[in-house]
């Protein structure tokens, strides 16, 4: 059993498609334990984005992130971070399997429609940053 952070992007939420990326993290096992919704402040972006502060990409992505709400949410079960991650798709939507979330709700590299943590560590911080006082038991 493992927690993991699961963020449905902006471009997602405009699209109206939060029941159809849940209904895949459901289907693959995964379990919503948390969930909050939010419009991020710049500031909020570049501290859960900071890790990419100085790349070429980063204010284009600081301004999406920040366009319109989004849902941050914990996703439990066995092996939660690499079975999110695979369901998701690959970053850049132009190399995403066929059938994966990225596939078929991303509209760009930037406004690719999903977060998901990418190892345990990365998960725990970023879960404390949306949820600091915990998640249900
Ligand atoms: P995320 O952290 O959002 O789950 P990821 O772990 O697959 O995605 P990262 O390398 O952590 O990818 O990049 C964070 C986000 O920055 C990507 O999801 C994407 O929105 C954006 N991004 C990354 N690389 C690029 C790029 N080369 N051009 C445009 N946007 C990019
Ligand atoms: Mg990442």
């Amino acid at each position: 059993h493992q927690y993991t952070l699961s963020i449905i992007k902006p471009n997602a939420v405009a699209k109206n498609v939060i029941g159809a990326i849940c209904s895949r993290f459901e289907t693959a096992g995964l379990e919503i334990v948390a969930a909050s919704m939010l419009h991020l402040s710049r500031e909020q972006a570049c501290a859960f984005y900071g890790i990419h502060q100085g790349k070429p990409f980063f204010d284009e992505l600081v301004g999406f992130m920040t366009s319109g709400p989004i849902l941050a949410m914990v996703l439990a079960g066995d092996e939660a971070i690499a079975r999110n991650r695979d369901i998701m798709g690959a970053t850049n939507p132009a190399n995403a399997a066929p059938g994966t979330i990225r596939a078929d709700f991303a509209d760009s590299f930037t406004a690719n429609a999903v977060h998901g943590s990418d190892a345990p560590d990365t998960a725990a911080v970023e879960i404390a940053f949306f949820f600091p006082e915990g998640v249900c038991p």
